[in-house]
């Protein structure tokens, strides 16, 4: 799948009329250094064109953007016989970088871009998912942490933001990971951790839950779309659902972890405690192993095992079709306790689940058929993400972008 790093199809959710005028401030300076970021050098008449603001709001945004040096005047373009030379924008911060750190079931992986949207660097390291040992795993996502840092040092550039994306929910204050079952732990001081291990750790930085970014990340691929649950499948199975526009957290940070929705009575006991989970019928771990693929999930690591069995599936081979018929119908039920719950307009399956939506997709229509035969009940659409397993981590480099770009705010007030 070829993927827009830079973002350029997405539209911001929110419209400026719904927000307050801080916001739409911030707002407002995101579309200008966001129109530079996707079109390059530009005059103020260009952006008004282009993004829909006057030319007098372009102006004086402009000037904020160029005092905060996230824009700067390029060279003057003169055209023959007109009179005043045109000043095109563009965007400054040639020694500004922003670092994701992403820490799934299977390795840490560091994604350092320039604030145009440019991958400036991308490694991973395998952790080899010691289960119940977070300082062992700190120890590789403090290591990774260090070599972008010193690559980023390397090409002159300043970390503005660090953001780490876990693949669990997070929450409390300080932000830590309240619980991974995919790596055997609880509450988990993940920045803390990092701090104590890496020189130079950056000042401005955010832990996130990775299904919250993937979402609202995917979601800006839907314009329209206000209730939207988001629901995916690499390292065990996590959601998050988006209500009226706004992302529900939940009153203790859990909402949306759909793995744990007991659906099978008197099935097995999950590392949650519960009996029965949708993680344990149709987890990752539960299908590769029901499928015959142990051997290749501990050689290769989940994200390569899931990638072949996808591959099984499509291709009809047996043992995996089966495992998969089986898993589908549980993956089917708990979209429909989902749907029946929040109504949402869209669905949108992500990790491997978005190779094998069409299924999932079936699955769904066929049980949730004659919900209340009036129609409205059978109007949810299930669709595959766009961005699959990369959802988080480009939904976090936007995310801390789109920050960046409404810095100015910040030194305003
Ligand atoms: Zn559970």
């Amino acid at each position: 799948m070829s993927l827009d790093v830079r973002g350029g199809k997405r539209r911001a959710p929110g419209s400026a009329s719904s927000l307050v005028s801080a916001d739409v401030r911030a707002h407002n300076l995101g579309i200008v250094a966001r129109y530079l970021a996707e079109n390059g050098p530009s005059s103020r008449s260009q952006i008004a064109e282009g993004s829909g603001l006057t030319r007098g709001a372009v102006t004086v945004l402009a000037s904020s953007l160029i005092e905060a040096a996230v824009v700067r005047e390029a060279q003057p373009k003169y055209k023959a016989g007109k009179g005043r030379p045109i000043v095109p924008l563009e965007l400054a911060s040639d020694d500004v970088a922003l670092l994701v750190l992403q820490l799934d079931a299977d390795k840490a992986t560091a994604l350092l871009s320039s604030v145009a949207g440019d991958v400036l660097l991308r490694i991973a390291e395998p952790h080899g998912r010691p289960m119940g040992r977070p300082e062992l795993i700190l120890d590789v996502l403090a290591a990774t942490l260090d070599r972008a840092l010193e690559a980023s040092r390397e090409m002159g550039r300043r970390v503005a933001e660090l953001t780490i994306v876990a693949f669990a929910p997070v929450g409390g204050d300080p932000v830590q990971v309240i619980a991974d079952t995919d790596l055997g732990w609880g509450h988990v001081d993940v920045i803390g951790g990092l701090r104590a291990r890496v020189q130079g750790f950056p000042e401005a930085v955010r832990l996130v839950g990775d299904v919250h970014v993937a979402a609202v990340a995917e979601q800006g691929f839907n314009p329209g779309i206000k209730d939207l649950c988001y629901v995916k499948s690499n390292s065990g199975i996590g959601g998050a659902l988006i209500v009226d526009g706004k992302l529900v957290r939940g009153g203790f940070g859990l909402a949306g972890a759909l793995g744990h929705l007991p659906v099978r009575p008197g099935g097995i006991v999950c590392e949650c405690g519960q009996i029965g989970c949708l993680v344990t019928v149709a987890g990752p771990d539960a299908v590769l192993i029901a499928a015959g693929m142990g051997e290749e999930l501990h050689r290769d690591g989940l994200t390569s095992a899931l990638a072949e069995f996808s591959r099984r599936v499509l291709v009809g081979e047996p043992a995996a079709t089966a495992v998969w018929d089986e898993a589908r119908v549980w993956i089917a039920r708990s979209l429909q306790l989902v749907a029946v719950t929040l109504d949402p307009q869209l669905i949108v399956l992500g990790g491997y689940w978005s190779l094998l939506s069409e299924s999932i997709g079936q699955s769904f229509a066929e049980q949730r058929k004659g919900f209340f035969a009036t129609g409205a009940g059978s109007a949810v659409r299930v669709v595959p993400g766009r961005l699959g397993d990369d959802a988080a981590l480009l939904g976090a480099l936007w995310q801390a972008r789109d920050r960046y770009f409404s810095g100015p705010l910040e030194i305003k007030t």
